[in-house]
């Protein structure tokens, strides 16, 4: 533990070691998180570990092994550890007093568990009854903000979405994978491959189910045993929508596909609304949206390593009559607003509501304040 402040809240992050959890360190710095007592836990494995915090000053703290620690006095838990771990822990910090934040799948469908996006449903952090929230899949978390402000003026009736996911998102070894695979490849010759999908002699996958240098694929998560032949993945896009928008009927498919990046998911939309909207009408009120910025081009690289929402290539959707239908492109970086962000931005939040410690930061990372400003559009 390292004492930081002599005010705010005393701050924990569960699998501060991992992806997520060195994006969660530094943007708990960038946006001067109100800390008092900052702890950083993971599994035996990194216990002893010693970090850098870049707070104010840079304070050293050594990792905890979760399984030995002391909860008590841990006013705001972020997890970013994996379902299992938060299933099981979860309920132990929040029971030793703490508000867990949880970035994994384990409790987001959980009626008495809120599912936040923080420019989307602060409200919904008013009465947390277990102590615990959940952080949206990063696919979902993309697209809410833009969703949001649509629904709001133009009523949002049906979603279809593709997802083009980073190799990030599945954790450090999924990047390991598309790092150590595309070094094969470039050794053996890549350009081979324009002819011969077999040319090269590619590892055995480790992470994602087929090899992912040089590919694309089109399957993420398990499948899910109820005759759909959907992923868990591609139903987390319909199931936390509607938690997160409170439209309990929207109807919404989603085919989920790993592409050859590193950080930053992209997501080909195509939404149906009740009243007409133009392109125009939607990049107006996109433009005011917050954590949204227009672009014409969004790409992943524009978007890794910021926070903000990416929309762009706005057209009508001419699959569906009159001016019901618009098709978007959205880009994000998973680690950050995907994942880590967020998480910090509900913190803050609990910290306001529940605590009454105010955070400087808030209102800015709750608008488009901290990314390039929202009416500029970015090629
Ligand atoms: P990662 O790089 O593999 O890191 C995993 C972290 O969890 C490490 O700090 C690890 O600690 C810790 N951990 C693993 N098992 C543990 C255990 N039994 N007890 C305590 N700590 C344990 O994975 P990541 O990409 O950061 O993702 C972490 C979580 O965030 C997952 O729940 C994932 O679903 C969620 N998430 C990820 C993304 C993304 O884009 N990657 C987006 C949204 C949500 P050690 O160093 O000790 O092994």
């Amino acid at each position: 533990m390292a004492h930081i402040n002599d005010s705010g809240v005393n701050v924990a992050v569960l699998g501060a070691t991992g992806q997520v959890g060195m994006v969660m360190r530094s943007i708990l710095a960038e946006h001067k998180f109100p800390v008092k007592d900052l702890r950083f836990l993971a599994s035996a494995h990194s216990a002893g570990t010693v970090l850098q915090w870049e707070g104010t000053d840079i304070t050293d703290i050594t990792v905890e092994d979760v399984a030995q620690a002391d909860l008590s006095g841990i006013d705001i838990a972020i997890f970013s550890a994996g379902g299992g771990t938060s299933k099981k822990w979860a309920p132990r910090f929040a029971e030793a007093g703490a508000y867990v934040v949880d970035n994994s799948s384990a409790w987001r469908m959980d009626e008495d568990v809120p599912l936040v996006v923080s420019e989307v449903n602060p409200e919904d952090l008013d009465v947390i009854p277990k102590r615990i929230v959940a952080n949206p899949n990063c696919s979902t978390m993309a697209i809410m903000p833009e969703m949001k402000v649509l629904n709001d003026h133009f009523g949002l009736r049906r979603l279809v979405a593709s997802t083009y996911q980073a190799v990030s998102g599945s954790g450090r070894n999924g990047v390991l994978q598309l790092k150590n695979e595309t070094q094969t490849a470039i050794d053996q010759g890549a350009d081979k491959l324009v002819f011969d999908g077999s040319a090269i002699d590619f590892p055995q996958p480790t992470k994602v189910v087929r090899t992912i240098a040089f590919n694309v694929v089109p399957f993420i998560g398990d499948i899910v045993d109820d005759g759909s032949e959907e992923t868990d993945e591609e139903q987390k896009l319909r199931n936390e929508s509607r938690k997160i928008l409170h439209l309990p009927n929207l109807l919404a498919s989603c085919t989920c596909v790993r592409v050859p990046v590193f950080t930053a998911h992209g997501m080909s939309v195509n939404a149906e609304f009740e009243k007409d909207v133009t392109p125009d009408d939607a990049r107006k009120v996109l433009a005011t949206a917050p954590g949204v910025v227009l672009a014409d081009i969004p790409t992943p690289q524009m978007a890794a390593g910021t926070d903000p929402s990416y929309v762009g290539r706005i057209r009508q959707d001419q699959a569906v009559e009159g001016k019901k239908g618009l098709a978007l492109f959205i880009t994000n970086d998973n680690l950050r607003k995907g994942a880590a962000l967020n998480a910090v931005n509900i913190a803050q939040i609990i910290a306001e509501k529940h605590f009454g410690v105010k955070t400087p930061e808030l209102s800015s990372s709750n608008s488009s304040a901290s990314a390039p400003s929202a009416s500029k559009i970015q090629a």
